[in-house]
């Protein structure tokens, strides 16, 4: 079976992408499978940089077909931030929690109407010669307050927009069935299908 490295650390990620390209004939490695350097830099401006950074660092080092995804959340109100700095909104001991109370206080008195935020996902695959980038975004607006266990990230602030419910309160299929990173996966489906010859 063909395998493609995915060049990311975080394990939520690798959970919902490992689902969201099961129907695919591909051995998934992760970075605990391969030596690459660490820590995977990721210091570009925009998702797209930090994205090609990741896989080509990836690639490089194991010569294999590569794939990585880097994301966030855009606020309107806020110009777009958090945005690339979704991970380390609160500095460089920032937690899941930390981000999201930020967030919310930053939102705090804001009408319904201004809360619209979406979350976007670049996803990158490199392989010899190649690299190819697709783009996923899910629409919403922020919550007044967290809700939700589930996911991870901004997941308990997110109200995707159709649901009364955040992308924590919904399920991992509910999430996956039309979050950024699905979207961005169901295009770049396609492109592993040609690029890697899979049946
Ligand atoms: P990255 O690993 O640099 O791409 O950082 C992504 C960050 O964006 C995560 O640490 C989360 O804060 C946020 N993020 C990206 N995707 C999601 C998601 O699906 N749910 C919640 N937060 C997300």
């Amino acid at each position: 079976m063909k395998r493609l490295v995915l060049a990311t650390n975080n394990k939520h990620k690798i959970v919902e992408i490992k689902a969201l390209l099961s129907d695919l004939s591909l051995e998934l490695l992760t970075l605990a499978d391969v030596s690459v350097p660490d820590p995977l830099r990721e210091d570009g401006t925009t998702f797209r940089d930090n994205a090609l950074q990741k896989a080509r660092a990836v690639h490089g080092a194991t010569k294999l077909p590569s794939l990585a995804d880097d994301s966030g959340l855009e606020v309107f109100y806020l110009n777009g931030r958090p945005g690339v700095y979704s991970s380390r909104y609160t500095g460089p001991g920032a937690t899941y929690e930390s981000n999201n109370e930020r967030l919310l206080a930053e939102m705090r008195g804001v009408p319904p109407r201004r809360r619209r935020a979406q979350f976007r996902a670049i996803v990158v695959f490199v392989d010899r010669g190649v690299e190819e980038v697709t783009e996923g975004i899910c629409r919403g607006k922020i919550a007044e307050q967290p809700r939700g266990t589930n996911g991870f990230g901004y997941d308990p602030v997110f109200l995707p927009e159709g649901f009364t419910r955040t992308y924590a309160e919904l399920t991992f299929e509910e999430k996956n069935g039309i979050s950024h990173r699905a979207r961005a996966l169901a295009g770049m489906k396609e492109i592993l299908i040609r690029r890697m010859n899979l049946g």
